[in-house]
């Protein structure tokens, strides 16, 4: 295992032994962690292909389907899947929602990260090292404790060969993002596809968010040419979304959402609306676009300026 440093240096992915290896590493990154890694190699060469999940750490539904990849059949494999289901663990134990509990960041606005920098860059650095050994990369989410959504797979904009990808996934929705700072960012900027898939939501794994995320990993795998399994049909085409309208909440209070997770709505339609903690209203949360609501917070906990709603617009 070429690259090591202690117990946390990332296995050379080019020269693993064929079979299932599976590693508990221990990177240096400021603060103790274990990260679960499963290195899966066929006989027959291929791609590599990264997947990570629990970057968010209460999304499980993307937890449970990296652990049953994990367990794919190795002989059935054409390359290398590198499956790391738990890639913040202090995030994960703390159940905690956005932010992890070590320096208080957001993971996916930290890539690519920092060496020297505190402990969510140093792991999105780590975790950079992993995509730099990788010919293609899946960033699996899964919705947070307090959101509700609706499938999507989410790629950088302008990478043709990642919304590929996206639409081999096969969820309802997929949406180029221009953002900086997420996985998916980092992984195109090394020149690899990468797509972040999100099924699931509010703290659960419901076998057909599970599945959702499971299938269409299988999916790309085929579009890849790793996978020789049965094949595996796109069960409707994945719609387009040209962008994604974020409104997020005046005010602390009381959050009392009106629409769903899929729904269409209007520009300025109502979404929800706010009041203080004597129940006096504050705001009404209006859509700032015609659209489908791919994400919407259902706690009625909020704080001023967290999101409410996530709304994927210019569908076609
Ligand atoms: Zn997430």
């Amino acid at each position: 295992m070429a690259g090591q440093e202690g117990r946390g240096g990332i296995p050379d992915l080019k020269h693993l032994p064929t079979g299932a290896t599976r590693l508990l590493l221990e990177p240096e990154l400021g603060h103790p962690v274990r990260i679960p890694v499963h290195l899966l190699r066929g006989e027959r060469p291929g791609p590599r292909l990264l997947i990570t999940a629990g970057v968010h750490g209460a999304e499980y539904a993307s937890i449970a389907a990296a652990n049953q990849l994990a367990r794919l059949d190795p002989s059935q494999l054409s390359g290398t899947l590198a499956v790391l289901p738990v890639v913040n663990p202090p995030s994960f134990f703390a159940r905690s929602i956005y932010l992890n509990p070590v320096d208080g960041q957001n993971l996916n606005r930290m890539f690519p990260g920092d060496p020297s920098g505190s402990f969510a860059s140093r792991l999105a650095h780590w975790l950079g090292g992993w995509m730099s050994q990788a010919d293609a990369y899946l960033d699996l989410h899964g919705g947070d404790l307090i959101e509700q959504l609706t499938p999507f797979a989410l790629y950088p904009a302008g990478q043709p060969a990642s919304a590929e990808l996206a639409g081999a996934f096969g969820l309802p929705w997929m949406l180029a993002d221009s953002g900086t700072t997420m996985s998916v960012a980092a992984a195109s900027r090394l020149g690899l596809p990468a797509v972040l898939a999100e099924a699931g939501g509010n703290g659960l794994w419901p076998e057909a968010a599970v599945s959702a995320l499971y299938q269409g990993t299988l999916r790309v795998m085929a579009k890849l040419g790793m996978w020789s399994g049965p094949a595996l049909a796109v069960p409707t085409p994945p719609r387009q979304l040209s962008s994604f309208a974020w409104l997020r909440a005046e005010a602390a209070g009381f959050w009392h959402p009106a629409v769903q997770a899929g729904d269409q709505v209007e520009k300025g339609q109502t979404i929800g609306y706010l009041t203080d903690l004597l129940g006096e209203p504050v705001s009404q949360a209006l859509s700032p676009e015609a659209g489908v609501v791919l994400f919407i917070v259902t706690s009625l906990a909020m704080n001023a300026n967290d999101p409410l709603v996530g709304i994927g617009t210019g569908s076609r």
